[in-house]
């Protein structure tokens, strides 16, 4: 009797469990049709955005970059890389021609936790700390003369407000950072200023979004590159638009007649997005509560996060894991690499699974069906996540007349127009280290685009990081023949 009842207790449960995952399933609905309500809504808030200032949650910012590189830069630059839990140091050397790109070289640095939320001024005296120490290390190596001015390219993942090329303003902080007093603050002058305070002979001439650093880069390998998104801890998304097109600026003239705008799209909503009870949990509890919205659905910093939120959810209302760890309830225990190496388990009684609930959330030995069911939650939240960012690069086409719709050769039917090749580049280590995410965004791409039209959109992972594009950058806009200043 005793026994029996156990049994029928814990199938109720076990049944209870599947119901919890059956619910996130729902409301992670991502069907075809509902990804192209994403994309009208993304095509629909960047002209809004575009349209006046403030007139759409996508802030649609000015960058200042009319031109992307062509392979003829030349000189030495240095970069400063600052949006992630680690900040990059570069110096790139350009030949002039293609492969203009002669070397590089990198260092990269974890920022101390106390630095992303305490005073603007320790944490850029920090980063002025880890250039000298860069430039001292190349002393021997780099070539480079000792007492020359370096130029420098800021590139700073976060949005702010340009008001060229050289300058901007902080607007917000996103991805766990908070440093109040740094916000509506000159960016580059605070690094020139620190940088100055250490007596570093460098001058910051350009400041750039981390997308804007990997159109660049993009372009810079494959000229049909005309967006750039990144998925990492954050995410993003810029483009090449016309200027004319930028309704809130009008006027505004550039040589080329277009300019890259950083649309920050990690803040874009529309209620045509599949959001759950632990969406709206996370976000409330969350530093930066109602705000990144489509960022939370998707970047680094929150997958794991959602998966650990499940998780929990169903070790509350059953004994799958045993009884509920103390590990468990600790906010973004999970991080979402260790959820990545779940879901990518491949071995065959999902070993991996059991080691990291181990390791990371001291969960005892679970049976196999339990494991299965953890790696199906982690499935549900990625595919999710890989294929909105699919939507919104849609959306991105469908505004710049590059998602074959009819209209782009003066109102030919599909099949007459000629589409042109159009590459988009991606950064972050979704796409480029997590292989389900990626083949799960590519596969939404195709869908929503259907195989005609996809067949001229190339999804492309870039490898050289958003720095070498700032590099790059600044290369164009203080050539070194050019400036012999100082
Ligand atoms: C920031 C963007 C950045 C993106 C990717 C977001 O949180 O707001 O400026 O491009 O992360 O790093």
């Amino acid at each position: 009797g005793v026994a029996v009842g156990r049994r029928v207790r814990s199938k109720r449960k076990w049944g209870r469990v599947i119901g919890v995952l059956k619910d996130l399933e729902d409301s992670c609905d991502t069907t075809v049709g509902r990804l192209k309500q994403v994309v009208d809504a993304m095509a629909v808030e960047m002209h809004a955005g575009l349209a006046s200032e403030g007139g759409s949650k996508l802030l649609m910012l000015l960058t200042f970059v009319d031109n992307l590189p062509s392979g003829r830069e030349k000189g030495t630059y240095y970069a400063l890389d600052l949006g992630d839990t680690y900040l990059m140091a570069l110096r790139v050397q350009l030949g002039g021609h293609r492969p203009s790109i002669l070397a590089h070289d990198v260092e990269r640095q974890s920022i101390p936790e106390h630095l992303m939320t305490s005073k603007g001024e320790d944490l850029f005296n920090f980063i002025a700390s880890v250039l000298e120490q860069f430039i001292e290390r190349e002393q021997n190596g780099s070539g480079f003369p000792l007492d020359k001015r370096r130029n420098l390219a800021f590139t700073l993942s976060f949005p702010v407000k340009q008001t060229s090329i050289s300058s901007g303003i902080l607007m917000k902080w996103t991805k766990g950072f908070s440093i109040d007093d740094m916000v509506g603050k000159e960016v580059v002058e605070c690094l020139q200023d620190a940088l100055m305070r250490r007596g570093l002979n460098v001058r910051v001439d350009t400041l750039v979004n981390d997308t804007v650093g990997t159109l660049a880069v993009g372009h810079y390998h494959d000229v049909d590159t005309v967006a750039a998104v990144v998925i990492g801890t954050g995410t993003n998304a810029c483009y090449l638009e016309r200027t004319d097109a930028i309704i809130k600026c009008q006027g505004l003239l550039t040589a080329s007649g277009s300019m890259v705008v950083n649309m920050e799209w990690g803040n874009f909503w529309s209620s045509h997005l599949p959001r759950t009870s632990y969406d709206v949990d996370l976000d409330a509890d969350s530093p930066n509560p109602n705000d990144q919205g489509f960022e939370k659905m998707i970047s680094g910093m929150y997958l794991g996060e959602i998966v650990r939120r499940v998780i929990l959810r169903m070790s509350q209302d059953s004994d799958i894991l045993g009884h509920v760890t103390s590990k468990l309830s600790v906010p973004f225990i999970l991080r979402t690499s260790l959820m990545a190496a779940m879901h990518e388990d491949d071995s065959p009684d999902l070993m991996e699974v059991n080691r990291i609930l181990r390791d990371t959330l001291e969960v005892p030995e679970v049976p196999l069906k339990v494991r299965k069911l953890l790696v199906n939650v982690c499935d549900v939240v990625t595919r999710r996540a890989a294929r909105l960012a699919a939507a919104g690069i849609v959306g991105i086409l469908k505004k710049i007349g590059r998602d074959g719709s009819v209209g782009i050769t003066g109102g030919k039917s599909r099949s007459d127009s000629k589409m042109r090749r159009t590459v988009v580049a991606i950064e972050g280590d979704l796409y480029t280290k997590y292989s389900m995410f990626k083949e799960y965004l590519d596969e939404a791409v195709d869908e929503i685009l259907g195989g005609e039209v996809a067949q001229h959109v190339i999804l492309k992972a870039v490898d050289d990081g958003p720095g070498i594009g700032a590099a790059l950058l600044a290369a164009r806009n203080s050539p070194e023949d050019v400036d012999t200043a100082q």
